[in-house]
């Protein structure tokens, strides 16, 4: 995905791009490549790898927060289920309700 791409450096422009920024996204040539930051990844510059880093740490996973909602969202259902079955029922021991119950869905 990077060498051979037909992408030129955005520097040298007869050298192939080796990738792109991670920030800004312009294509980089192996000489280009920033690297203090090359271990996260390729940058052009410190400015850049600042900016992503603090992109990155910024949006925070709230896989806990969700998990919980989707656990309370689950129990209101089964409740909700409960009380019609419970309801359903108490409603076929009433005679009348019985023959109109009969009516409307047979
Ligand atoms: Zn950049
Ligand atoms: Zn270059």
């Amino acid at each position: 995905m990077s060498v051979g791409t037909g992408t030129h450096c955005i520097n040298h422009k007869g050298t192939p791009a080796i990738g792109h920024c991670h920030q800004c996204h312009k294509p980089l040539c192996e000489a280009c490549r920033y690297d203090k930051a090359a271990a996260e990844g390729l940058f052009c510059n410190q400015t850049c790898y600042d900016q992503y880093i603090a992109y990155a740490s910024r949006k925070k996973p709230v896989v806990k927060q969700s998990r919980m909602r989707s656990l309370v969202a689950g129990i209101i259902l089964l409740a909700i289920l409960a009380a019609a079955v419970y309801v359903g029922g108490g409603m076929m021991k009433l005679p009348v309700l019985k023959s109109i119950y009969q009516m409307v869905f047979k």
